[in-house]
């Protein structure tokens, strides 16, 4: 964020779309949600050891006030639908942190594995990739950090939102 101080009263000048990116990136609210392995590691990444409340990321229960979806585990055909849906009920701006192999690509399933959507990215738009398999707690706050740095840099216009995935399930 461009910041132009002026005189001893410290008057702080900024365009507004960099307010709100500002404002956006350092309250990002994921939804809770989980769903296999990987959840473990994004539990533990909300747990005192790493501490996301000091990122301004803070879980909350309904889709409603989240903007983030974090998706950790294996996608399966069963759950597609559940997830688009949940998606779809977040507000706008809203983004997606694809983790783990399994969400990235259908990780271990992803020859053999036939109820395995292969990649969550054939459902819903994806912001940001945390690969591994489970990535560790450093990796996903990674993932964060990159989120961050992308809205600071170009914000949500319209024109930045990916356009809708082909539905290939
Ligand atoms: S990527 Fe690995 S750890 Fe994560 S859900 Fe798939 S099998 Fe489990």
């Amino acid at each position: 964020m461009r910041l132009q101080k002026t005189g001893d009263g410290e008057v702080t000048l900024t365009q507004l779309e960099e307010l709100l990116n500002w404002a956006r990136r350092s309250s990002l609210w994921p939804m809770t949600f989980g769903l296999a392995c990987c959840a473990i590691e994004m539990m533990g990444t909300y747990a005192g050891d790493y501490d996301l409340d000091r990122l301004g990321v803070i879980p909350r229960a309904s889709p409603r006030q989240a903007d983030v979806m974090i998706v950790s585990g294996t996608v399966t055909f069963k759950m597609a639908d559940r997830i688009k849906r949940l998606y779809e009920q977040m507000a706008e701006p809203r983004y997606v942190i694809s983790m783990g192999s399994c969400a990235n690509c259908g990780g271990p399933y992803w020859q053999h594995g036939y109820h395995v959507v292969k990649g969550v990215d054939r459902i819903i738009p994806v912001d940001v990739y945390v690969p591994g398999c489970p990535p560790r707690p450093e990796a996903l706050i990674g993932g964060i950090l990159k989120l961050q740095e992308k809205i600071r840099q170009k914000g949500r216009t319209p024109s930045d939102i990916p356009e809708k995935p082909v539905n290939k399930i």
